[in-house]
């Protein structure tokens, strides 16, 4: 089947007429992509400054991740875990010494990840800690963000993807995020087997939560013999100025997910990682999926990681993220649009000064599309900053003069 799209309102006609309607995207078509740069059908140029949700960390067709992914293609895709494949065995070593844990778990989605994380923590409350069998809780945060399944929304607070989607799979305590008193209550409870929470809720709006927050609810946790699950699955990978968010505060998680940037945006890869003493619960016929850990996956995550590592994007999104929230800052101060600028490395945020109920961060968003720039929404009046890591200071200066022009220009 040849594509035969020729202008973006066709493409767009197609998706609404056979597509379901599960998304409501930006009104812009790309049909290119290289580093920091997306063009659309007309042949437009805009800085991406969503990167997939920080799945193209790398930038966009990075030469080495396609080559690691066309060369695999030729000699061997899927064999899935029913028999050995030469490669997992490698990626396996190399991630775990990346990351410093004894062992992985393969997967493919970040949804997936969090759900084998989930049931990793329960089988090692049952089996290590011996929580009342069938009652094992772990405690979750408010506006969490974790993926789409149905357990994962059975926890989650946001309507849109909870509602009319039960029955709900029990277990979850509910706590405010950044707040360890409530944590500490929580704690109490001894049928808990762990705590999820991401280290900055990217998809509530880059909340950022108080300095020492981590370390201490990682401190609370080991004091009750309770597992840190940190989803690290948008914060993870160099995205906040660390090559972890959890690194900020020296904090290694129990179990650590991770999703998205692994793969470099080019095809799906999540993985698992904690060390022998509670992966060991995990034995054979327990969990998997067939595409897990496939050679495609290991040798694509393998160029993804290597990237990072030897094009500093670590440093890089903490130097260039510095920037932004300086030129920010200033933007706040000088404009009665927007209220606030938070974030890390280059995980940002805008705070639009208008109910989460408004259009005008939609609206804002059109124009920077406009001006050469493509952003999102998140929660209505919050609008995320987070472009390929490895963009340059000129082009982030470039970006930072888009978005003040479309803040001072923009009229309701
Ligand atoms: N966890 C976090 C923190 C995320 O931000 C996301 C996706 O945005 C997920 C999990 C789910 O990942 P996926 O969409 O690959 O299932």
């Amino acid at each position: 089947m040849i594509n035969t799209i020729t202008s973006s309102q066709q493409a767009m006609a197609l998706e609404d007429r056979h597509g379901a309607h599960n998304y409501h995207p930006l009104p812009v078509v790309l049909t290119r992509g290289e580093g920091v740069f997306v063009w659309d059908v007309e042949g437009k140029r805009y800085y991406d400054f969503l990167s997939a949700y920080s799945a193209v960390n790398q930038g966009h067709c990075h030469p080495r991740i396609v080559s690691a992914l066309q060369q695999q293609a030729e000699i061997l895709t899927l064999t899935s875990r029913a028999f050995y494949n030469d490669l997992l065995g490698t990626y396996e070593k190399y991630i775990t010494e990346y990351f410093q844990f004894d062992k992985v778990l393969p997967m493919n989605t970040g949804a997936e990840a969090v759900e084998t994380a989930i049931k990793l923590c329960r089988k090692w409350a049952y089996e290590k800690k011996a929580v009342t069998p069938e009652q094992a809780k772990i405690i979750v945060c408010d506006q969490n963000f974790h993926g789409r399944t149905t357990t994962i929304i059975s926890f989650s607070g946001d309507p849109d993807a909870r509602d009319n989607f039960g029955p709900y799979t029990p277990g979850f305590i509910k706590i405010p995020y950044n707040d360890l008193e409530a944590l500490e209550e929580a704690l109490e409870d001894g049928d808990v087997g762990g705590f999820l929470v991401e280290p900055i809720q990217g998809e509530a709006g880059v909340n950022v939560p108080d300095e020492g927050y981590l370390s201490a609810a990682a401190a609370l946790c080991a004091k009750h013999q309770v597992l840190l699950l940190a989803d690290e699955v948008q914060t993870g990978i160099a995205r906040t100025g660390k090559l972890l968010a959890c690194d900020y505060e020296q904090v290694k998680p129990d179990i650590l997910i991770l999703g998205k940037a692994l793969s470099g945006g080019t095809y799906p890869v999540s993985a698992v990682l904690a060390d022998d003493h509670i992966m060991e619960v995990m034995r054979p016929g327990q969990h998997g999926s067939t595409f897990g850990g496939n050679p495609m996956a290991a040798k694509v995550a393998m160029a993804a990681l290597d990237v990072v590592k030897d094009e500093n994007l670590t440093a890089n999104a903490a130097h260039l993220g510095e920037i932004f929230r300086e030129r920010m800052e200033n933007l706040v101060s000088q404009s009665d649009l927007i209220t606030n600028v938070r974030g890390k490395g280059l995980l940002n945020a805008l705070l639009i000064n208008d109910s989460p109920e408004s259009d005008t961060a939609w609206k804002i968003c059109l124009a920077m599309r406009d001006n050469g720039l493509l952003a999102k929404p998140t929660h209505g009046n919050i609008i995320r900053f987070a472009p390929p890591l490895v963009m340059t200071e000129e082009q982030l200066g470039d970006c930072c003069s888009i978005i003040e022009q479309t803040i001072f220009n923009f009229n309701q």
